[in-house]
């Protein structure tokens, strides 16, 4: 691997009401759109959009759930022949896009294909892409695979915020250190990344948040 790749920052926002596990987003409608192939495809209506991706089973699609305090939200994403195809959420205002898990060693050489076409078409040509959350494993360090993807974001230059999943499954002290260490590892300040549990509740709201402050398009 060469040097740690520049990736922008997506705002990190802290929400008002404290920690716990109320969905953020609970209270707001969200319809599936549809599971979409083709990284052009047009959105009616066009709608800013906030991507969701990491390597398969790092707990996208527990917190899709947990965000939207709807379980078994994004099943669909794991269900045969919707693997290579965006899944799209509508919210009030914005789309939630759940984009297929990376783990290029296991994929054959035509799956990492049409893989690589869809992201990485969606990645850098999407207009009305706001902003990226990457999930990645609070426990481990950054795989082969996660620096592989890190080069395909920092290609794209879109805003991009780093999100560690699973952190209930740290300790304490693992909660303070592990953040620093990963953030380390990508080569990002420690403010562009969020530990987050889909267990616990930790961190989603401060998630909701910064994706709504991306939606938004505001300024820090
Ligand atoms: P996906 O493949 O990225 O959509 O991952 P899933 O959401 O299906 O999660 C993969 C596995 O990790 C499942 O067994 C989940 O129960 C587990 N998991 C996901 N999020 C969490 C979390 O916050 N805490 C713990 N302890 N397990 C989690």
């Amino acid at each position: 691997m060469g040097l740690p790749l520049y990736l922008p920052p997506m705002t990190r926002a802290v929400a008002k009401p404290p920690e716990g596990t109320i969905a953020p987003f609970a209270e707001l409608s969200v319809d599936f759109m549809g599971s979409y192939p083709d990284p052009a495809t047009r959105l009616e209506p066009e709608l800013p959009e906030l991507a969701f991706i990491g390597r398969s089973n790092v707990g996208k699609s527990s917190l899709l759930n947990a965000l939207t305090g709807r379980k078994g939200l994004a099943r669909v994403s794991a269900t045969p022949g919707k693997t290579q195809a965006m899944n799209v959420f509508r919210l009030p205002g914005f789309y939630l896009i759940d984009l297929p898990g990376y783990g290029f060693a296991k994929a054959s050489k035509v799956n990492r294909a049409a893989y690589r076409r869809l992201v990485e078409g969606y990645l850098t040509r999407r207009e009305t892409l706001a902003g990226v959350v990457w999930l990645l494993d609070s426990r481990h360090d950054p795989s082969k695979d996660d620096l592989v993807f890190q080069e395909l974001l920092a290609t794209s230059g879109r805003p991009v915020l780093a999100v560690l999943t699973k952190a209930d499954k740290l300790t304490r002290r693992e909660q303070a250190g592990r953040p620093a260490a990963i953030a380390a590892a990508l080569g990002v300040p420690d403010d562009q990344v969020q530990l987050v549990s889909a267990e616990t509740g930790l961190g989603i709201a401060d998630l909701g948040e910064s994706i709504l402050t991306a939606i938004r398009g505001e300024p820090e």
